[in-house]
């Protein structure tokens, strides 16, 4: 099965090329049988012209024979028959001759002939001689144009058959053809027979058919001019149609080609390719289906120019083609994106080609670095129940490419250059990556998403001191889902502000009516995503939203990523100040984890620094480990930042942190993350269980 694409090119390829062969043997057809059926006509008219009026004179010597024995042989018969000058036979039944001179060259067997002029059925007998006349399987007598001729050409130099005649011959001879010029004829001889009215003898007459060769000539003449023309009218359709066959080759090039690199394009890609899959010898091997992105090209052409992007990018496609043979494909697809496809053995093979690849296109141009996403998708032979190789049946190399993309695109936001291969999980990634985007929406509307606390504990008292507030999802469609899920879907497509503000208000609400019951509160952080941090009046936005519920502003602490320190930072501090002014709390969450901000904590008035769990990963943390630990906490406290350390989940580690100084804790060791009602008890007994 081929995709939708290339049967819709197979058709656009064939239309002009099968529509003008089409015509082409039509009209050939047609003009060859209008001149042979002309050419035919008019022989046979003539022929048989001739035929009938032999005809007639012999048949008139029949009926004189016929008289004469009605007569009783009155002895004169036979002077009076030898007087029209022609040679005549009688037969009886039995074959045998009856009347008839030394020299007959009139063959035994006849045959019936119909002479459509007169409608009457004649005997026609092939003389032995001269047997121009051919018979055909069926017996009847033919006389083929072709035959004709032929035995015109081979009898040339034959003074009995090639003669010329005056006007004075021929009243002698032939009595009953009038010719008034001088001219060569053609003579050929015919022998006719019709039965004897006793029912017992046949008379057999030898007649003549003279064909004047000036009749040959224009006959032969109009022949030749009707091929001539026929021959320039099929030549004409030939170069018309040669052309046609050529303009549409040249069209389907143009179809093909992409302008920028003067290779070929995507449309080229998945016609070729599907071609290559398609054929049988393909089954038995592995292809690779290669998506290949060049990263910076955007940013390089932003910084210099188009064109200059487009020669960089022939470069490119010229050392891809130096790395494709010719049973494979490659073309350009959109400015920075190429699609390959590969005959690779096995994955090893794969891999050092795309490296290689890799390597020579990182120094195509010694000025500029340039890095490359290379996305995978290997297509393995189709096998049998028993393994045997199957020819490959669906193709859809539009879906496989597809696929190549979706893996590439896993590696978008790095900047090395990488390979990523296309499997399973990608799919279903993907498909709750949809699911999470299509219900989100109304999710927030049916309040699904639920706030759940944990609490942060003074490691050396045991008191709680603060919260922090964490989203879940109770999905009527997907389940109890953790934030890790769908956090990350959200921040890239923008719905995390929306969520951060729904948490907000919660935990803002939540804080007011415990406190409206009399309950002691500790301060509570949320977490606000990066993606916020655009907007400039962030901060009077979360001002506002508490200030709307009444809850305190000092019981609602505020926590950043620390990936939101690389965005715009004057942006950042300003908000940061603003939310202090304001009276909220502000921590940097995970601070350790990914790349290091301890650059960032000199210029940010910050008031907790929570440390990544990842410190405290793994039941033994090592010297190291602890020595980063203790001099973060001494750094922090040196800059007047309370510490919390999150993830902690052993006695140990309690211990060594309340050692070092450090604040709270949060983790496990303490509590999870735990429904509001659970929370409240949790609150009021404030000395942590354990
Ligand atoms: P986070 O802000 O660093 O939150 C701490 C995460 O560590 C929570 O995961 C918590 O359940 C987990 N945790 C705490 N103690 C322990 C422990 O002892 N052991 C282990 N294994 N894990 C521990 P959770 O709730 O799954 O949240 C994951 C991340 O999702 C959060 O990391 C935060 O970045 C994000 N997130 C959660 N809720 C929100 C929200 O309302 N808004 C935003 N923007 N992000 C949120
Ligand atoms: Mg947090
Ligand atoms: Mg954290």
């Amino acid at each position: 099965m081929k995709s939708t694409n290339t049967r819709k090119i197979e058709k656009i390829k064939k239309k002009h090329g099968v529509l003008a062969i089409f015509v082409f043997l039509l009209t050939s057809f047609v003009a060859t049988m209008l001149l042979s059926y002309f050419v035919y006509s008019l022989v046979f008219y003539l022929l048989e012209a001739k035929l009938t009026s032999e005809y007639e004179s012999i048949s008139y010597m029949e009926r004189i024979y016929e008289q004469s024995l009605a007569d009783g042989y009155e002895g004169d018969v036979w002077q009076v028959l030898d007087q029209d000058g022609r040679e005549y036979i009688i037969r009886d039944n039995s074959g045998k001759l009856l009347v008839g001179d030394e020299d007959n060259t009139c063959s035994e067997e006849g045959n019936i002939l119909t002479l459509g002029s007169i409608q009457e059925k004649v005997e026609l007998f092939v003389d032995k001689q001269y047997p121009y006349v051919t018979l055909n399987e069926k017996g009847e007598a033919t006389v083929l144009l072709t035959d004709l001729l032929k035995y015109i050409r081979d009898h040339q130099e034959d003074p009995e058959l090639f003669f010329l005649i005056d006007d004075a011959e021929v009243h002698e001879d032939v009595s009953n053809v009038l010719i008034f010029v001088s001219d060569s004829y053609l003579r050929l001889p015919v022998w006719m027979g019709m039965k004897v009215s006793n029912g017992e003898e046949t008379f057999i007459g030898k007649g003549f058919i003279y064909i004047r060769m000036t009749d040959v000539s224009i006959i032969m003449i109009t022949t030749m001019i009707l091929v001539i023309l026929f021959f320039i009218i099929f030549m004409l359709f030939l170069v018309n149609m040669i052309g046609n066959i050529k303009n549409q080759k040249r069209s389907m090039k143009l179809f093909f080609m992409d302008l920028a690199t003067g290779g070929h394009n995507r449309l080229w890609y998945i016609y070729r390719g599907e071609a290559i899959l398609k054929k049988k010898f393909s089954a038995s091997y592995q292809y690779a289906v290669v998506s290949l992105l060049s990263v910076k090209y955007n940013t390089f052409c932003m910084c210099h120019s188009v064109s200059e992007g487009e020669t960089i990018i022939r470069k490119v496609s010229d050392c891809i083609s130096g790395h494709v043979n010719r049973r494979e494909v490659y073309a350009h697809e959109s400015p920075e994106c190429f699609m390959l496809l590969l005959r690779i053995k096995d994955q090893e093979e794969l891999n050092s080609r795309l490296n290689s690849l890799i390597s020579d296109l990182e120094n195509i141009d010694v000025t500029h670095s340039f890095t490359y996403h290379l996305g995978v998708s290997v297509l393995l032979p189709p096998r049998d129940a028993n393994g045997r190789i199957l020819r490959r049946r669906y193709i859809d190399l539009e879906q496989d490419y597809n696929n190549a993309v979706t893996a590439r695109n896993t590696l978008n936001g790095k900047e090395d250059s990488g390979i990523a291969y296309f499997d399973l999980k990608l799919v279903e990634e993907r498909k709750w990556h949809d699911q999470v985007e299509e219900h989100c929406r109304e999710a927030l509307t049916n309040q699904e998403f639920l706030v759940y606390y944990q609490p942060k504990y003074d490691p050396v008292s045991g008191i709680m001191k603060g919260t922090e507030a964490l989203i879940r999802w109770q999905s009527p469609v997907l389940g109890f889902v953790s934030p890790g899920k769908f956090i990350p879907i959200f921040e890239h497509n923008g719905f995390i502000t929306e969520i951060d503000h729904y948490m907000l208000e919660h935990v803002a609400m939540d804080q007011k009516k415990w406190l409206d019951q009399g309950i002691e509160c500790v301060p509570i952080s949320v977490n606000i995503s990066r993606a916020h941090f655009i907007e400039s009046d962030l901060a009077e936005q979360i001002r506002d939203t508490v200030d709307k519920t009444g809850a305190p502003r000092n019981l609602i602490e505020i926590e950043l990523t620390e990936s939101a320190f690389f965005d715009d930072k004057n942006t950042l501090i300003k908000t940061i100040s603003k939310l202090k002014e304001y009276g909220f709390a502000v921590s940097m969450d995970d601070f350790g984890s990914g790349y290091s901000s301890l650059n960032s904590l000199k210029d940010m008035p910050l008031d907790i620094l929570k440390l990544d769990a990842e410190f405290f990963r793994g039941e033994d943390q090592g010297e190291r480990g602890k020595i980063v630990v203790s001099e973060t906490i001494k750094l922090a406290r040196s800059l007047n930042m309370r510490t919390v350390a999150e993830g902690v989940e052993i006695k140990e580690q309690v211990d060594f942190l309340a050692e070092q100084g450090c604040d709270m804790i949060q983790g496990f060791y303490y509590a999870k993350p735990m429904p509001s009602e659970e929370y409240v008890v949790k609150l009021t007994e404030k000395k942590a269980e354990i």
